[in-house]
């Protein structure tokens, strides 16, 4: 499987995921297959996810540029194609308490504020290109794994009320039933904003829309070699080459380590993986998640899961942490313990798909979007973290943005800031997995003292 560590981009050979979503989905969206000979354009952007579809959406809508969009294979075959479907108030993975900590609560704020709108940029979008996606109702639950859990998610709660303004509400494990059941359902907090979508269908909106605004969107064509002649930057694919004096990079979790120096080790590329089940009888449902909302817990390596329209379960969470190991049982078999140590009666049920991709984890933990030093009109964004269906999107037209020649102001500036380089990188993956040993031994320790 393609690593971004080991290999220098996703090259042809690399499959498509045994993704659930490529099962429910439509056909594909026409494009303008792989670069033939060489062009000459105005903006290139390399990467077609959300964060590189909704950038050059922007561009043509909004600052009458035309984008050429270099996609290694189709369009939305990375994380955008491919995840859990939730949109939230979301981007990054670092806890709002130790945001107010680190920033002060006026920078943990504007961040709320700039999440906030990057879920508002989805709904416009959604209904503004008539996008079917199958968009479910809204509201989010943060699930306390373990009965401890119960007094951070009512300290998370007041912090939501007074600090950020946003009224979640803590519901207590009687208040679950009809929502969540199973014995892993000690309260939670609840989230009034955020849903669940079909996530390919959305990219292929987001690519019918940017195509429609004059985007021209290349697959099959990888940026496999960068040099850069005066102001101007030569990509090169495999039948022809790009000239661009602007670059977008928006390869987020798949930036393989070779695409260029000054992008190395900035991310730490971390696996995730997805099981859907077979159809859940009315009985499973009603013993596992009678509401259709967005589920995730508290554990310190977290579960994220749903209840499909067709009554299937999506249960996801991280295990793997090379591509040349990603595809073993045992990372299945995980998810499926998991599942059913969650919810009893899926015990025997069928997984009828199991995928993964790569998500981007900077060392802060937090997203990025800024023009990059010493590289000309570069300008990248990425590092959501495992959540970034939303602001991915709203990143994107922060891109378009910069690229026609104006600033992202955000009173959140970590977000401007180039992340800092993993220092000691030929180790970064002995240190993740430290990192998950010691996380489960977390989880394990509080399950043994629940009981
Ligand atoms: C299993 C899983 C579950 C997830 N669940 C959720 C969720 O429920 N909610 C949420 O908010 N977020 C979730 N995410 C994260 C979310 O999907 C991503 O944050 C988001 O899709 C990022 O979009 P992107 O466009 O930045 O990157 P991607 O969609 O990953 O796009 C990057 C693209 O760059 C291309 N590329 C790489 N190198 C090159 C090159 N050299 N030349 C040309 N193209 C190249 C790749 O082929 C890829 O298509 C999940 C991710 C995964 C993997």
């Amino acid at each position: 499987m393609y690593d971004p560590l080991v290999h220098p981009f996703p090259d042809r050979s690399q499959p498509d995921p045994d993704s659930y979503w490529l099962k429910v989905g439509n056909e594909a969206p026409a494009d303008d297959g792989p670069v033939a000979g060489d062009l000459s354009v105005d903006v290139a952007i390399i990467g077609g996810g959300y964060t590189g579809l909704s950038a050059a959406l922007a561009l043509g809508r909004d600052h009458g540029i035309k984008a050429t969009v270099l996609e290694a294979r189709s369009s939305a075959w990375g994380c955008s194609g491919r995840n859990g479907s939730f949109a939230r108030i979301s981007g990054g993975r670092v806890p709002w308490s130790s945001l107010v900590k680190t920033y002060g609560r006026d920078t943990a704020r504007a961040y709320f504020d700039e999440l906030r709108q990057g879920l508002d940029t989805v709904r416009d979008l959604i209904s503004t290109g008539g996008i079917a996606c199958d968009k479910q109702p809204d509201g989010v639950y943060k699930v306390a794994a373990f009965g401890a859990h119960a007094g951070a998610l009512r300290r998370e709660e007041e912090l939501y009320n007074e600090v950020l303004g946003y009224p979640a509400r803590y519901v207590d494990a009687g208040g679950l039933h009809g929502v969540h059941e199973g014995p892993e359902s000690h309260g939670a907090l609840y989230l009034p904003d955020g849903f669940s979508l079909n996530p390919l269908e959305l990219a292929r909106g987001l690519h019918r829309m940017a195509r429609s605004h004059g985007a021209r969107i290349h697959t099959n064509s990888p940026a496999t070699d960068w040099m850069r002649e005066g102001d101007t930057h030569r990509l090169v694919t495999p039948a022809g080459t790009v000239r661009a004096r602007r670059v977008i990079v928006a390869t987020n979790g798949y930036t393989s380590s070779r695409l260029h120096p000054r992008l190395a080790a900035r991310i730490l590329p971390v696996h995730s993986q997805i099981i859907v089940t077979a159809p859940m009888s009315q009985a499973q449902v009603e013993a596992s998640l009678p509401s259709g909302k967005c589920m995730f817990d508290t554990r310190g390596l977290l579960f994220y899961y749903r209840r499909l329209p067709d009554d299937r379960m999506l249960f996801g969470g991280r295990s793997a942490i090379s591509g040349s190991d990603a595809a073993a049982p045992r990372h299945r078999q995980y998810l499926y313990d998991a599942m059913t140590r969650k919810f009893p009666a899926l015990a025997g049920i069928s997984v009828d798909h199991w995928w993964g991709g790569w998500v981007a984890v900077t060392r802060n933990s937090l997203p990025f979007c800024y023009r990059v030093p010493a590289m000309g009109d570069v300008f990248t964004a990425g590092g959501y973290a495992g959540s970034g269906v939303s602001f991915s999107i709203h990143l994107g037209t922060k891109l378009a943005l910069m690229a026609a020649g104006r600033p992202f102001e955000t009173g959140a500036a970590f977000l401007a800031r180039e992340p800092e380089r993993y220092p000691f990188a030929s180790f970064i993956r002995l240190g993740q997995w430290m990192a998950y040993r010691w996380l489960h031994a977390r989880d394990a320790r509080e399950a043994r003292r629940a009981g």
